[in-house]
């Protein structure tokens, strides 16, 4: 156990673009979900409290509540412009993420998988590292930079290059199930499993290769409701919050 007390001393939080938005993805699918203030407000509170644990904390945001790529190739789109609109919409959720972070207090660097200067800085791993253990909270935008790629992806991958100990994943359900709980009133609410047993259950953990990524490296893996407040920070002092993949 690290000396802070906590289970972990360095983890990376995935928020999807949902987080940001309190409606669903408008009627075309495409976004349209928009960005809610007022839940942003939310969550940085949520932020603020781990920061003050003293915990090391990378995120990685997504941008679906404004873009999806495949969504939007499908309407037409071509799907490599689709997927850097995808992107850039990631850059905006953690432009809105810095602001009302730092307004709280909470030392903030945002960097971009695509260069962006004016705004924010490049994405360098040693940086990174350095901003973190100044006790910066590090908003990584952009995704991998690459087309045909998710947000989930450019989370484990930026979880295992700065040695997270853990990737959580916030969701807007308690953690992984038998089945989609919204569905199916029989789900069954799973608090642990296996790579393994997610691979060959078939449960929507995260996509397909961002969750192939994570099991070879055996990166621990915890889904959790990130509406229930001081959820964050129990989940990092080790509580039994949500499913853990491992
Ligand atoms: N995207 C991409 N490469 C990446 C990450 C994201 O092309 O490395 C694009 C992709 O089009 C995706 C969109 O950005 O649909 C928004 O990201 P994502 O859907 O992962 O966001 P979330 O579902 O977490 O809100």
């Amino acid at each position: 156990m690290p000396a802070n007390g906590l289970a972990y001393s360095r983890a990376l939080l995935k928020i999807s673009g949902e987080a940001f938005a309190t409606r669903p993805a408008g009627a075309s699918g495409v976004g349209g979900g928009g960005i809610d203030f007022a839940v942003i407000d939310r969550l940085t509170d949520e932020l603020k409290q781990v920061h003050q644990l003293g915990i090391q904390l990378g995120l990685v945001v997504g941008g679906g509540n404004l873009i999806r790529g495949t969504t939007a190739s499908q309407q037409g789109m071509d799907r490599v412009s689709a997927d850097y609109m995808g992107m850039l919409a990631t850059v905006i959720n953690a432009l809105a993420l810095q602001d009302m972070l730092e307004k709280k207090g909470v030392d903030t660097r945002v960097m971009t998988a695509i260069r962006m200067e004016e705004l924010a800085e490049p994405y360098i791993r040693r940086r990174a590292v350095r901003h973190l253990e100044k006790r910066r909270m590090v908003i990584f935008a952009g995704g991998t930079g690459n087309p045909y790629f998710s947000t989930d992806t450019a989370a484990v991958l930026r979880a295992l290059e700065i040695e997270a100990q853990v990737l959580m994943k916030a969701t807007n359900v308690d953690g992984v199930y038998t089945a989609d709980p919204k569905k199916n009133p029989d789900a069954k609410f799973l608090p642990e499993l296996s790579f393994q047993d997610a691979l060959v259950n078939g449960y929507a953990v995260m996509d397909a290769n961002a969750f192939g990524l994570c099991k070879e490296n055996r990166l621990p893996i915890v889904v959790f409701n990130i509406n229930q407040p001081g959820a964050t920070a129990r989940v990092l002092a080790g509580e039994r919050v949500g499913t853990i993949v491992r």
